[in-house]
């Protein structure tokens, strides 16, 4: 596979991005304007919007969307603010309509807290994959379990994903990429994946290692919006 130049913009012809949850999703939004092609796998049987799946249990929990992330989102899909609020998110402020009691201790009430969008995961997911996949450039393949990464004979590149399941007509195939994204989630192999070609593991960002350990329990419950009968 070659680099393209198709306008200032686009550096390679194919990138594969594994996993069509938030991060895959928006990931591949962003790669639709620098790649020809973008293809998204995920092993997950895609559901229609607002039907929750296997891979992603904690889309049962209420979900909140910060306005950061809001802002971020809007940004790379104009328009998907409004379309959510059509379907039935709600905005609030953080700290004013949501009660928080974080390891036992309730958070004040007293100031408004930031301005969010409270939804039910799949609402939000399917929304941005239905946009996502409207997409002239970008494609998915359900079904399909990413194995392992493909390299160049001297195991300094990744050339593709080796990949299992229906997409492969319930066998096995190799999908050849320029660039391969893994947004696989919590869960992901792809640290182990490159430890074994020698490359060492990623260094982790951001979120520190401790509030990722499921430390914490969620518990949810259904409850009447005031503003409905
Ligand atoms: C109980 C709970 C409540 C939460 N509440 C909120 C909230 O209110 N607001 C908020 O912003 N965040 C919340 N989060 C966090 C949020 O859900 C995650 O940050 C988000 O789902 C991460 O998205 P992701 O795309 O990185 O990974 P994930 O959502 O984990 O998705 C990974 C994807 O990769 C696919 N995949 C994995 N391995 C493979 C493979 N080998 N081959 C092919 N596909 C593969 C999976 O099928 C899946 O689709 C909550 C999390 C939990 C657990």
């Amino acid at each position: 596979m070659g680099t393209v130049q198709v306008g200032a913009q686009r550096v390679g012809e194919h990138a594969i991005v594994i996993g069509a949850s938030m991060g895959g999703l928006l990931g591949a939004r962003a790669l639709s304007d620098a790649y020809e092609r973008v293809t998204i796998i995920d092993r997950d049987e895609l559901p229609a919007v607002g039907e929750g799946r296997k891979s992603v249990p904690q889309g049962r929990h209420a979900h909140v969307m910060l306005a950061s992330g809001q802002r971020a989102i809007e940004e790379l899909l104009p328009g998907i603010t409004d379309e959510l609020l059509a379907a039935g998110a709600q905005p609030g402020k953080s700290l004013r309509e949501i009660r928080l009691v974080i390891a036992g201790h309730p958070i004040t009430r007293e100031a408004h807290g930031a301005d969010v969008m409270l939804a039910s995961r799949p609402l939000i997911e399917g929304h941005i994959r239905r946009r996502v996949l409207a997409l002239a450039n970008v494609t998915a393949r359900q079904r399909c379990n990413a194995v392992d990464l493909v390299t160049s004979a001297d195991g300094r590149r990744v050339t593709g994903v080796h990949v299992r399941d229906r997409c492969a007509g319930d066998g096995e195939a190799v999908l050849d990429a320029d660039l391969v994204v893994a947004a696989t989630g919590r869960g992901a192999r792809v640290p182990a994946l490159l430890e074994a070609l020698g490359t060492g593991v990623p260094r982790r960002i951001g979120c520190p290692s401790t509030c990722c350990t499921p430390a914490a329990a969620c518990a949810c419950a259904l409850a009447r919006s005031a503003t409905t009968s």
